[in-house]
């Protein structure tokens, strides 16, 4: 009989299979988290910012149109933002739908367009994330 064997190999199965349940439910979180309310759109034109707005002061559905080398209508909700409108041949700012969630960006390479999401203000540093 091997019982006290198979009784440590039970533990460290536990064991294992607790480490892989919390890193499932930690990376679970990390993707499927509420959405960062510190959330920002920023609007870029030729890399430089044109635009900064927190996402979340959009109560109701706000139209903007950027004029780059082409005219972009961007739409911003405190749901998310997307390219309603462009004047642009491609128009793969319009199908790139809706973003919603930080880091997801949407560019216009002919108008030298790009709208992003990001969880701090453009003018902010880093640093100023922590919290
Ligand atoms: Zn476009």
């Amino acid at each position: 009989m091997k019982n006290a064997d198979r009784k440590l190999f039970t533990m460290f199965d536990i064991l294992v299979v607790a480490v892989v349940l919390i890193s499932a439910v930690v990376s679970f979180l990390c993707v499927f988290s509420p959405k960062n309310d510190e959330m920002y759109c920023v609007v870029k034109y030729n890399g430089e910012v044109v635009y900064s707005e927190k996402l979340e002061n959009t109560k109701e559905p706000t139209e903007l149109t950027f004029v780059g080398d082409c005219e972009v209508t961007v739409v911003m909700s405190n749901s998310g933002v997307f390219v309603k409108n462009s004047a642009c041949p491609d128009k793969l700012c319009e199908h790139t739908g809706e973003i919603n969630r930080v880091g997801q960006s949407i560019v216009c390479l002919p108008a030298k367009i790009s709208v992003s999401l990001v969880s701090t203000d453009a003018e902010n540093t880093l640093d100023a994330v922590v919290g």
